[in-house]
């Protein structure tokens, strides 16, 4: 279910206006709806709303230096920003400004002067509908069970990743995760049981990935990703060792286990380097077959791992080149 609007944090809302006063007085109209911030001139809204992605922006169209469709122009650009809903505040009352105002992106539009019962009525249905919608992607976007990154989640993540390090040179790691003789867990401990030790299974390989930049995601039935971006061998296998560390450490009884008397894991690492990339490698673009093919890295170093005894690590390295020949991995 949808979560009512006023639950939980309060909104940020932006005013940028190149006038103080009407800044003052938009304020304290919405002072009890959200967090206000002022910015006076087009650059520092943008500023602002680049470091703290508001809720709900209020822009005034008419102001010195950039003014309102450049400001908003510049808004959509910015991916974090492409979807903040946008309130035009403006004097003019034409129909072909408002028409302008709408093709570029403002989801409302307030005329000068102000009636505050009904700009405080518009303010509220955009923060609700932004609520609802930050809601649904969030639902779109994490697992109902464990609360990590969903499958759908991880195969977007792996793609921007892999553009970002053709770009960059960086590296890009992946390890999967396989919950080792988790059929005889349910068997011996029942499904509900099962489940609870994937939740925490997920938290515990969580806390073990925790750079702001490694996405985490539960794979599917009782496996898991996790994506490190920029993470080279040495440091894949520092971070590999701390999840299998980490979930033996929970210390979660698994009796039928012939590998351990807990709960443990197999983990398969695949370390792509990017050190051969050139421009023409980049025009080529990504194709859900290189995806797939760093997949079946990590893949390939699981099955070593549950073939070597499980409870263990297994790591594999290979060029970005390689995946994206007309072979695939060698
Ligand atoms: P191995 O060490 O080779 O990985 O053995 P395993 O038993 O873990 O492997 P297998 O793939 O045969 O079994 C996976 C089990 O995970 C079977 C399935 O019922 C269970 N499973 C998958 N998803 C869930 C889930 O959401 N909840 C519970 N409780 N069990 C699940
Ligand atoms: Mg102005
Ligand atoms: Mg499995
Ligand atoms: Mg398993």
């Amino acid at each position: 279910m949808l979560s009512r609007p006023g639950e939980g944090v309060v909104p940020n809302i932006l005013i940028i206006d190149d006038d103080p006063l009407m800044i003052e007085v938009l304020a304290s109209m919405l002072e009890d709806m959200g967090k206000i911030t002022g910015a006076s001139t087009g650059e520092e809204g943008l500023r602002l709303a680049t470091a703290e992605p508001p809720d709900l922006i209020l822009l005034d169209v008419e102001m010195s230096g950039m003014d309102g469709f450049e400001t908003i122009a510049a808004l959509r650009a910015n991916f974090a920003l492409h979807d903040t809903p946008l309130i035009f505040v403006t004097a003019h009352s034409g129909t072909d400004f408002e028409t302008r105002g709408l093709n570029a992106g403002a989801v409302d539009f307030i005329a000068k002067p102000f009636h505050p019962p009904i700009i405080r009525a518009r303010v509220q249905t955009h923060l609700t509908l932004k609520q609802q919608a930050d809601e649904l992607r969030r639902l779109a976007n994490v697992d109902g069970m464990t609360q990590v990154a969903n499958r759908r989640a991880f195969d977007v993540a792996l793609g921007q990743e892999w553009r970002r390090s053709l770009r960059t040179g960086q590296p890009l790691s992946l390890a999967l995760i396989d919950v080792d003789h988790f059929k005889k867990y349910n068997d011996r401990y029942g499904h509900i049981a099962g489940d609870d030790c994937l939740r925490a299974v997920a938290r515990s390989i969580k806390g073990a990935a925790k750079r702001s930049v490694d996405l985490v995601a539960r794979y599917g039935g009782e496996e898991f990703t996790i994506i490190l971006p920029g993470a080279a061998a040495e440091a894949a296998g520092i971070i590999g060792q701390r999840t299998l560390n980490s979930v033996s450490g929970l210390q979660l009884p698994h009796e039928a286990s012939p590998t351990a008397p807990v709960v443990t894991i197999s983990l398969g690492m695949a370390t792509i380097d990017f050190d051969q990339i050139v421009p023409s490698h980049i025009e080529g673009g990504t194709s859900t077959k290189h995806l797939e093919r760093i997949t079946a890295v990590a893949d390939g170093a699981l099955y070593q791992a549950k073939s070597a005894g499980r409870n263990r690590m297994m790591s594999a390295s290979r060029s970005a080149l390689d995946l994206m020949g007309e072979s695939g991995a060698p």
